[in-house]
């Protein structure tokens, strides 16, 4: 069985950048069902050695918030319920927000293991929101650049015990 790895957290913090990287060309839309999954991509990822499924989630297209909102948390909550190792990214540069914690939330009722991803660190920024991201009782942040593509080999290592 191939692993599922889902990439959870609030918009903006850089999921469909990873994703994109993760994914390459091998992008496959699985579901273009309105209002369910819309937002929602799944495809097929390689990083180094590792291949394994990964699911991004929670696009913004839609004007209405309180569907939106709702759509997101539903969308996180299936993502989250498929998953066998869950991705949490944070933006190393802006810190919390308010809006991490509900996903955050999510991620921990799961019991599901997860990795802490402080997006955006690229040389060495972002320190201190990688520390701030401690408090969210979700292990030691790895920090990482789904732009630049630094940080990679910390996520490899610690993704390799459950793909
Ligand atoms: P999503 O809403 O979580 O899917 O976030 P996106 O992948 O759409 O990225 C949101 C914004 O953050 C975009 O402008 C990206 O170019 C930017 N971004 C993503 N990853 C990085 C990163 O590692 N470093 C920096 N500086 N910006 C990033
Ligand atoms: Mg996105």
């Amino acid at each position: 069985m191939t692993a599922i790895v889902a990439i959870i957290g609030r918009p903006n913090v850089g999921k469909s950048t990873l994703f994109n990287r993760l994914v390459g060309k091998k992008l496959a839309l699985v579901d273009d069902r309105p209002g369910v999954t819309r937002d929602r991509r799944e495809g097929e990822a390689s990083l180094g050695h590792l291949r394994f499924n990964v699911i991004d989630t929670a696009g913004l297209e839609e004007a209405d918030k309180d569907s939106l909102l709702g759509r997101m948390r539903a969308q996180t909550e299936t993502a989250i319920a498929q998953a066998d190792v869950i991705l949490f990214m944070i933006d190393a540069r802006l810190g919390l927000t308010p809006m991490d914690q509900p996903f955050a939330d999510l991620v921990r009722k799961s019991g599901k293991p997860v990795i802490l991803l402080a997006n955006k660190a690229e040389g060495k920024k972002g320190l201190d929101g990688i520390f701030e991201s401690y408090a969210l009782g979700l292990g030691d942040p790895v920090p990482f650049s789904a732009e630049h593509g630094e940080g990679t080999s910390d996520l490899l290592e610690a993704l390799a015990p459950f793909v």
